[in-house]
């Protein structure tokens, strides 16, 4: 596949987060050969609210690895001038571990940090180890719960773009009700808070089969004002900008005609 539009994989993990594999050059090699003009590196950050001695080394890099992370994509970013390599990180947010995240991204120079919501209080709702305990949930209130921490995160300030916004039917659960309202309310406070959403294409790789978000959620992001930008979920460097055109067509059918890129946390456009 090679990709003639101008267009940014923001989303890209590496083996340091215990569960992706191949080296970072790989990916960037990926990248290159796939045409793609700009790429980031948006690892999983350490389970930072734990302590140290409970947090799963297959779900996040360690703390040890951190700078290791950051220099390794500096590195590959003066080593690779034909394309622009961007420094980001995946990082969850938790209730109550505000100033926690804060002192670490503060660290860091980074191009722009990914907000992501895989846990529900202890439960890592996009893990297929813990699947089973949808069950204990009301499915639409499960949906309410959920977009609910997506938007406390979205206005905490912490992040630039929401990771894959509608994690939350990964597993194929299905709210029975019509979404239309709760999208609404989603968008426009979204659209309040200043944040970004991306599409994310490794939602058609999971149960649900679908991309992130659902193209009614994405057309209410687009009307509310929300601005999108574009990412794979690579876990491993084949998956480098892959199913981008169906993305480009899902941006596209939500009437998006420019995706967001990112610089030094500051924000410009390009059009798709
Ligand atoms: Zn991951
Ligand atoms: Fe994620
Ligand atoms: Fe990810
Ligand atoms: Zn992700």
């Amino acid at each position: 596949m090679t990709i003639s539009l101008d267009l940014v994989d923001y989303h890209i993990h590496t083996a340091r987060c215990g569960h992706a594999r191949g080296e970072m050059a790989a990916y960037v090699e990926r990248a290159i050969r796939a045409g793609l003009p700009e790429m980031g590196f948006s690892d999983h950050i350490f389970l930072y609210w734990l302590p140290s001695d409970q947090r799963d080394p297959e779900l996040a890099m360690s703390e040890e690895q951190f700078d290791g992370y950051v220099e390794e994509v500096l590195r590959l970013r003066r080593e690779h001038p034909e394309i622009t390599i961007r420094l980001a990180v995946e990082a969850d947010f938790i209730v109550d571990q505000e100033q926690t995240l804060k002192a670490i991204l503060d660290r860091y120079p980074w191009d722009y940090v990914l907000g992501s919501v895989h846990f529900i209080g202890d439960w890592g709702m996009d893990d297929g180890r813990y699947v089973s305990r949808y069950d204990e949930w009301d499915i639409d209130a499960l949906y309410e719960h959920y977009f609910d921490l997506v938007l406390r995160a979205a206005e905490s300030g912490h992040f630039d773009t929401m990771a894959h916004l509608d994690l939350v039917k990964k597993f194929g659960h299905r709210s029975r009700k019509d979404l239309v309202d709760l999208y609404a309310r989603v968008a426009k406070r979204l659209a309040a808070a200043g944040v970004a959403i991306e599409v994310n294409t490794a939602g058609l790789y999971k149960p649900v089969g679908e991309l992130y978000p659902h193209l009614d959620l994405l057309t209410a992001c687009r009307k509310a004002g929300v601005p999108a930008t574009l990412g794979s979920d690579a876990h491993a460097p084949e998956e480098v900008g892959r199913d981008f055109p169906l993305a480009i067509e899902h941006l596209r059918a939500a009437g998006y005609e420019r995706i967001v890129a990112y610089e030094g946390r500051r924000q410009s456009w390009k059009s798709i």
